[in-house]
């Protein structure tokens, strides 16, 4: 329990005008130190659960811990938030005007200058900006000013890093840049960093924890690869893996029997063979992912999609054959 930073517990926050928004009953922890990534469609609740553990929203019901100190609400104290935790929305909240260096130490006080410059120095090398320290935001990419923006929030002394969608403003290449970043910088300083977004991606490829939200609801939490192996819902195989989703009577028509509904599995679980048994599917399109190609595949009116590794030995129209080696029943 001692290395929990975090805890959430019962929490309900509903928004006055729109019964449906909000989040219900949400109870989980977050261990010191991991980077856990909250995900869920728009509108599933994520930015309301982020606020409210920083404490910019009264919530309705139950409690957050920030080690053993309740978060107050933004009724409970003068200046809302959390002093220990800070959060780095998508408008970044930098003075465009100033050098990047300005920006970040005005976070520290001047009483002792020579920690503040130590200080600032040090968290632009974490962020890889110190080559930029003269240059004002203004002359900086969305990129580079992201990361000012995380180095400005980081400086003092903060525990708990949030951060609202931080990788939507950017493209690709800086994105795995940016996600790298922030498990290297998370590593290096201890910082327990919550992330949200709705690209899983996001989440997969750095978080210690995933967080599932759907409707204002916690489906799901635990380790990525946990989550993706065992998905509870066919919410979570679909938002985490693009999964293959199909309904008992479609499931039949390919060979798969269940007594269940549906019947769910990830691309990459279906083998392509080349002499199995009399599955026949037909290649519908061959859509190129880079060193992999993914088949839409038909077989009695049922389209389905599988991995192809071997990139081009089945093409469209060429007839191949299936083996769903493991599918989830819901
Ligand atoms: P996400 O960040 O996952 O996209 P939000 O937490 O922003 O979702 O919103 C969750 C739900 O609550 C949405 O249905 C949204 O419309 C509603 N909501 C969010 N903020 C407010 C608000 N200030 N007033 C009324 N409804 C809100
Ligand atoms: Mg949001």
């Amino acid at each position: 329990m001692s290395d929990t930073i975090i805890s959430v517990k019962n929490v309900t926050k509903q928004y006055q005008a729109t019964q449906a928004g909000g989040i219900k009953n949400i109870s989980f922890e977050i261990k010191k130190g991991d980077v856990v990534a909250i995900i869920g469609e728009s509108g599933s609740g994520k930015s309301t659960l982020l606020k409210s553990i920083y404490g910019l929203l009264k919530i309705d019901d139950g409690e957050i811990f920030f080690q053993n100190e309740k978060v107050k609400g933004p009724d409970e104290q003068l200046i809302p938030g959390h002093k220990q935790m800070k959060m780095v929305t998508q408008d970044f909240s930098l003075n465009i005007y100033a050098k990047v260096y300005d920006n970040i130490a005005s976070q520290l006080s001047n009483t002792d200058l020579k920690t503040k410059a130590e200080k600032t120095n040090q968290i632009m090398e974490h962020l890889r900006i110190s080559q930029l320290q003269n240059k004002k935001i203004i002359e900086l990419s969305g990129g580079e000013q992201q990361r000012v923006a995380i180095a400005k929030a980081m400086v003092a002394d903060t525990q708990v890093l949030l951060l609202d969608e931080p990788f939507s403003q950017v493209d690709a290449l800086l994105k795995n840049q940016l996600r790298g970043d922030i498990k290297r910088v998370a590593a290096e300083t201890g910082v327990t960093v919550i992330l949200v977004s709705h690209d899983p991606a996001d989440g997969l490829f750095l978080a210690d924890q995933l967080l599932i939200i759907k409707d204002g609801k916690l489906l799901q939490t635990g380790k990525p690869a946990e989550i993706y192996q065992h998905p509870e819902h066919i919410y979570t195989a679909r938002i985490l893996g693009n999964a293959v989703v199909l309904n008992k009577a479609d499931a039949e028509k390919i060979g798969l029997k269940t007594e269940k509904e549906m019947v769910v599995f990830y691309p990459e679980w279906a083998e392509l063979k080349s002499n199995w048994d009399s599955r026949r599917f037909e290649v519908k399109d061959v859509y190129y992912k880079g060193f992999y190609d993914e088949l839409l595949l038909e077989r009695n009116g049922v389209l389905v999609r599988a991995l192809q590794l071997n990139r081009g030995a089945h093409k469209k129209n060429d007839h191949v054959q299936l083996n769903i080696g493991r599918f989830l029943e819901f």
